[in-house]
């Protein structure tokens, strides 16, 4: 009942437009059921096995997201479902997940992560290597792969201004790589639970929360989430 509450607030307030992804990373399968029964089907996950499992377990109307760390042998437990692959962090990535996709007769929605956190740790393209990457034109040749958009983390602190420049630097990388896409370049995946009013501000069209729907996450107990 609960999550069913948070969600409703959540999205109301959202504009139009705005995409809610529900994160529910080492939430159990029955917290995903009650977002879903509230209507809900759009969720995130960031570990293939993880999102494996919940996806076996629950019914296949979810459009399913990974927005975490993928490495490149993982690819091909998700490509048969996966609706889209927020964290393209590498050509070889890129690639991998053309392949996969081709080998399932599928295509699969694609985002760019790109870096612009102070924090060394977050994952990510650095936009001008991206940029010399783009130039040289491999995703034209990646017809099972649909490029949506950027996604992007702010940097975690409490000074709105650096936020607020993190979300900023990530719209302009949108604007500056759109031309090098088609018309389904249309996702600014920016925002979650703490931030993402502001990241809807500075022009997010997909927002990614979690805490705030499904509660605090409890990393000592995520094993038991998929058994
Ligand atoms: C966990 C996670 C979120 C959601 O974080 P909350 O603070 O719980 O809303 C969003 N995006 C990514 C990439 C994540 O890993």
């Amino acid at each position: 009942m609960e999550i069913a509450c948070q969600l409703s607030c959540v999205r109301a307030s959202l504009p139009a437009g705005v995409t809610l992804v529900a994160v529910s990373k080492t939430h159990p399968v029955e917290a995903i059921r009650e977002a879903y029964d509230a209507g809900h089907r759009i969720f995130g996950e960031s570990r293939p096995q993880e999102l494996c499992a919940k996806y076996e377990a629950l019914p296949d109307n979810i459009e399913w997201h990974m927005i975490g760390h993928l490495q490149t042998n993982k690819v091909r437990s998700i490509a048969p479902f996966v609706r889209m692959i927020q964290s393209v962090d590498s050509a070889r990535l890129a690639e991998t997940i053309q392949r996969e996709a081709a080998r399932c007769g599928r295509t699969i929605d694609i985002l760019l992560e790109i870096h612009v956190a102070q924090e060394e740790t977050k994952s990510g393209w650095d936009v001008g290597e991206l940029k010399r990457y783009l130039d040289s034109a491999p995703f034209r040749s990646m017809p099972n792969i649909r490029v949506r958009g950027v996604m992007g983390i702010a940097t975690n602190t409490d000074n709105e201004r650096d936020v607020r420049r993190d979300f900023e630097e990530l719209k302009r990388c949108f604007d500056l790589l759109r031309p090098y896409f088609g018309v389904y370049f249309d996702t600014l995946s920016m925002g979650m639970s703490h931030d993402y009013p502001l990241a809807v501000e500075c022009g997010s069209t997909m927002v990614r929360v979690g805490s705030l729907i499904f509660g605090e996450r409890d990393y000592a107990k995520k094993e038991e989430v998929v058994g």
